[in-house]
């Protein structure tokens, strides 16, 4: 916190180094924020300031908003604001997508990597909010759960951290090479990496958010910081920045505005997920949009814009006890993990090269990942090679067993005892070759197929998971999502006493693959053109698999030729 309230003081201009993957090749960018502003691209002299000519976007990013939870408020006229956003009329412009699926794990930065680059988590490489990425051993962590750094978080916006893991070009450098004329304003959101500029909140807002959410709250079992008041400034001052660049000047073709407040304040809420959720989008997020809409209508960019809308995840309430959260201590997985004699790397952002470890572990809500070594290969104190797989026999599929017997007995980890639904393993490939799917251990070195164990075991709350995880997992980049998966009995329960999660102690949290965890919104409206051929359109280019990543041919469709 210290840290990076004296990098803001030093002036309004602050150069922060950023290594941007590109797909050219790894090229070295520079982030200057400038007050609120990030300037990702220089336009050169003479160019033209914007393409009105071409399709005209606003996309809507909510975090942590459920489907249903949002229809519900529109249908019932609790957030006329955001009705009139989506052209009024009773939705006669609009249509509302009842299909569209969050990524596995449903949690926030894989989902908005899928979003804005197109491409599953197995081939972007962004699985979770943190992550092991064996070839240069460092752990990715752009919004942390196994330990509690608000420099990672920040690191998003001051770095563009998010922007250099997704290894998939924007759907903004999509645009770019399609229309360099093209203007893409980008507000807060994490994966930014094509547009022309980038909003962050006023600062004072961040450090109130991160106070709060990030360090004050997090370790206490029961917390105490329940105030809506920090996400309300965040997401106000979002909407706010927007607005004050929209005040002269060429209005951006394509203009993304993403709002994580109602997810924030859901994971804290006393009053639990649901009426948290609900009145912070008729209390907070209406409000905010009404003062968007009268701004961008003050600059007629409503007439013929394209609106779309869409969220990551939803929400499960649960127990903010030590009891049902799989915390990093030895009660818990990293007991079961010391008890099969692994090292474990320290729950830090960075350890030192030096260190010995051998196992891995990562956390997000319903999910666990572990990550082994060849252990037979990580000799004496000398620190592991790990471009190489493990053997699957003798650490795979042995840890697994740990994690089985275990979850009967709770002799080594009584905290885990009875928390796993399934526990899901494969058969490891080298890094950067395209890794298999997973199968669930059954015990015994045994396996099964996803889809066999549903059809023997039947979870009637969740919703296609063995595809689903073959988009996590099965690609150049699935080894990120480690080598055996956990997942805790959450999703899957019907009350909050029966419920596990992977994270400090919250009061809820997602990530399950669950209908409630999983069901998104997909708005797409158009004024000019009838909800029944936006539906049909819509309908096409979600295929047989509506997940998170059509978001990208969505957008890039409209781009090149809408409907109507
Ligand atoms: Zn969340």
């Amino acid at each position: 916190m210290v840290a990076w309230g004296v990098r803001w003081m030093f002036g309004l201009a602050v150069v922060v180094a950023c290594f941007i993957n590109c797909h050219a090749g790894t090229q070295v960018a520079t982030l200057v924020i400038d007050g609120d502003t990030i300037t990702m691209r220089e336009r050169a002299p003479g160019t033209a300031p914007s393409s009105p000519k071409s399709t005209q976007i606003l996309l809507l990013a909510l975090d942590g908003v459920s489907r249903d939870l949002l229809y519900d408020l529109l249908h019932s006229g609790k957030l006329p604001h955001f009705a009139e956003l989506l052209g009024g009329d009773d939705f006669a412009h609009a249509d509302l997508d009842d299909r569209l699926l969050s990524n596995l794990p449903s949690t926030t930065i894989p989902a908005w990597s899928a979003v804005f680059s197109g491409t599953p988590a197995g081939v972007n490489g962004v699985p979770n909010n943190e992550f092991f990425i064996r070839e240069t051993k460092t752990f990715a962590a752009p919004a942390p759960v196994t330990f509690v750094d608000s420099a990672e978080t920040l690191e998003v916006y001051t770095k563009g951290a998010v922007n250099t893991l997704v290894d998939a070009p924007s759907v903004y450098e999509h645009i770019h090479a399609t229309d360099p004329d093209a203007l893409i304003w980008v507000a807060l959101s994490h994966f930014f990496r094509g547009a022309d500029k980038m909003f962050v909140a006023e600062r004072t807002a961040f450090v109130k958010m991160l106070a709060a959410f990030v360090e004050d709250g997090l370790p206490r079992e029961e917390r105490k910081v329940t105030s809506r008041k920090p996400y309300v400034a965040l997401d106000n001052g979002a909407i706010d920045a927007v607005i004050s660049h929209l005040a002269s000047g060429p209005v951006p073709d394509v203009l993304t505005v993403y709002l994580s407040g109602t997810d924030l304040y859901a994971h804290v809420a006393k009053e639990g997920p649901d009426e948290a959720r609900r009145a912070y989008l008729t209390e907070v997020i209406d409000p905010a949009l009404a003062k968007l809409v009268e701004q961008m209508k003050k600059r007629d960019m409503l007439a013929n814009r394209w609106v779309i809308v869409t969220a990551d995840h939803g929400h499960t309430a649960i127990v903010a006890d030590a009891a049902h959260a799989i915390d990093t201590g030895d009660d818990d997985a990293p007991g079961v993990m010391k008890a099969a004699g692994w090292k474990l790397r320290p729950f830090a952002a960075s350890v030192g090269d030096a260190d010995p470890f051998d196992a891995v572990l990562a956390y997000g809500g319903a999910f666990g990942f572990v990550y082994l070594a060849d252990r037979s290969r990580c000799t004496g104190e000398r620190a592991c090679a790990w471009d190489a797989p493990p053997r699957y026999r003798e650490d795979v599929l042995a840890t697994a067993d740990a994690f089985y017997r275990n979850n009967e007995t709770g002799a080594v980890a009584p905290g885990m005892r009875g928390a796993l639904d399934m526990i899901f393993v494969r058969e490891p490939r080298r890094v950067g070759e395209v890794q298999r799917p997973f199968e669930v251990y059954v015990g015994g070195g045994k396996t099964m197929t996803v889809d066999a164990y549903l059809a023997e075991h039947p979870h009637p709350t969740y919703i296609d998971v063995s595809r689903r995880l073959d988009e996590l997992a099965v690609g150049r980049h699935g080894d990120r999502a480690g080598d055996i998966l956990l997942l805790a009995h959450d999703g899957d329960r019907d009350t909050p006493e029966e419920r596990f999660y992977y994270a400090k102690p919250f009061r809820s949290w997602h990530g399950s693959p669950s209908k409630q965890d999983s069901e998104v919104p997909l708005i797409v409206a158009n004024p000019h053109v009838s909800a029944a051929a936006i539906e049909a359109w819509v309908g096409a280019k979600l295929g047989d698999r509506p997940y998170q990543r059509k978001l990208a041919d969505i957008v890039l469709g409209l781009r090149a030729k809408p409907p109507g």
